[in-house]
Formats: structure tokens, C-alpha cells, sequence
């Protein structure tokens, strides 16, 4: 069965950290499960000195993965982990318990600014994995897979997941879905899906056709159940990520950085940061 457009959650331009200016679908409630916040940050082209990054901040209870596209980041953590984000690299961080983190654009970007563009995703973690031991996983871009379709007319980055018969490499708490797509213009996309996985569709670039409905640049599509997807790009072609991974049917806490099962756990949270005892 065919998966349809269901809904298609706007994009509100927010400015986030120091500053930095991101394009964020708004869902209410847990229509977006498993995931918890979806930013495109960027594009925008710095001046010199103009480039901003969010400084140390804690986080507990879920995963920050970073997608960048463009310009240059660097990370680094409470857990002695650190790196560079070059274009096509991915960081995975598994919070867990907690880190404290930095996330701050490279000094060439300072120095001399630049085109930055990119993602952060934030992955919910179910309640039995909410307090694991933070886990960092930093994969350049040479060793996420990507493939191009027979015919030339789909590229595909696997990040998480499967596609076109290409699996991942990052390896994930809950199972998730995270492709970056390119379709040429009239280009078709056919995507086995897990059934019983929520799914959904960001468009950052063209529009698509998925059943009966478009969606366009900036919309976070939506998709009923089903065992199969179908993208057809517009006129345009289209560029997209496409997004799945198990409902937690569990009750969110969420403040901040921190996004726990109950309000007790967030207080927690904050006493823990509070007295250094996080991370
Ligand atoms: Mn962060």
C-alpha cells in the first residue's frame, strides 16, 4: 500500500543560538515521533566575523545528530570528544544521561565567513535508553554511502537506514530512517518503507508529487502507513530528506535541552546540571 501526503506541517524562520537563522517545521504534539525537532540551519553566507555557533549547553534524554551541508563546525563535548564538521559529515550524539557541548562554526568561518547550511535533528530516546551512557559517533562524509540510480536520476545519502539497496553505517539506538535525496526534474523515488515506521519528507529544494498532493520547498510532509513511497520530482527536481523511525507512545517532558518521561525527570535534569553532576 501506497503512503500518502497526510499533512504538511509549515516552517516557521527562527533565530536560534547566537543568532544563527534556521528554517524549523512545527508539529504539534507527537505527529513528528520519533523525532522531536527537525532544523534546517541556513543557507546564509557570513561575513567575516559575522558567523555564530551555540557555546556549552547540556542535554539529556535524546540524540542531536548535525547534517552539514555547507561552511564548516567544530564540536566538542563533556565526554573529551571532539571534531570538525566538514561538508557531508555527520555527527551523531547520543546524549544519554548527558553532555555538555559546544557546537561552534570553525575559525575559518569566523575568520573569513562563508555559505553554512545544514541540519540538526533531534531523536527522541524511549524511556529504557533515556539515561544510557552518552555515545558519540562522528562519520565524514567519504564513509557515509551514497548511491545513484541505473538510470542517473536519484542520488542517494544514507545516513540511517536503507535505500536503493544501500545500507548505513551509522548505528543507531531505535531504528531510524535519515536519507538525503536528489531527484533530477520528473524524477521518481520508490522507497520500501517498514510498515509499521512513521515517515515523513522534508523538501528543501523543488517540490515533489506524492499521490494526489504536492509538497514544496520548506514543507515537512507527513505520511500515512504503508509498505511503499513514491517521490516523483517536479519541473524543478527536487532535493529532500527523508525521515522515519518507530512511534514512542510514551508521554514527553521536555524543557529546553532536555526532554525526558516526567516532570520529576526534568527537575532532576536541572538539579543534576546545576550541581555538575550531568555530565
Ligand atoms: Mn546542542
Amino acid at each position: 500500500m501506497q503512503r500518502a501526503l497526510r499533512s504538511i506541517v509549515p516552517t516557521h524562520t527562527v533565530l536560534e543560538g547566537g543568532g544563527f537563522k534556521v528554517r524549523r517545521p512545527v508539529a504539534m504534539g507527537r505527529l513528528m515521533s520519533p523525532f522531536l525537532l527537525l532544523d534546517e540551519m541556513g543557507p546564509v553566507t557570513y561575513g567575516p566575523g559575522e558567523a555564530v555557533g551555540a557555546p556549552d549547553h547540556p542535554h539529556r534524554g535524546f540524540e542531536t545528530v548535525t547534517y552539514l551541508l555547507a561552511g564548516g563546525m567544530k564540536h566538542a563535548d563533556s565526554a573529551g570528544n571532539s571534531g570538525d564538521l566538514n561538508p557531508g559529515d555527520v555527527q551523531w550524539m547520543t546524549a544519554g544521561r548527558g553532555v555538555i557541548h559546544s557546537e561552534l562554526p570553525q575559525d575559518h568561518m569566523m575568520e573569513n565567513g562563508g555559505l553554512m547550511h545544514g541540519f540538526q535533528i533531534w531523536v527522541n530516546l524511549p524511556a529504557a535508553h533515556k539515561m544510557m551512557s552518552p555515545r558519540y559517533q562522528d562519520i565524514p562524509s567519504r564513509a557515509i554511502p551514497e548511491i545513484t540510480s541505473p538510470d542517473g536520476e536519484v542520488w542517494a545519502k544514507v545516513i540511517a537506514g536503507k535505500a536503493l539497496g544501500v545500507e548505513a553505517v551509522i548505528d543507531t539506538v531505535i531504528p531510524i530512517t535519515f536519507i538525503h535525496l536528489k531527484l533530477k526534474p520528473g524524477a521518481t523515488f520508490v522507497h520500501a518503507a517498514q510498515v509499521e515506521h512513521n515517515l515523513m519528507v522534508y523538501a528543501f529544494g523543488g517540490a515533489f508529487e506524492i499521490g494526489e498532493r504536492t509538497l514544496e520547498d520548506g514543507g515537512l510532509g507527513i505520511l500515512s502507513q504503508g509498505d511503499a513511497l513514491t517521490l516523483v520530482a517536479g519541473p524543478e527536481g527536487g532535493e529532500c530528506l527523508l525521515l522515519g523511525g518507530p512511534e514512542i507512545d510514551e508521554p514527553i517532558a521536555r524543557y529546553g535541552p532536555f526532554v525526558m518521561n516526567t516532570r520529576e525527570e526534568i527537575h532532576q535534569a536541572m538539579v543534576d546540571f546545576q550541581n555538575g553532576t550531568l555530565a
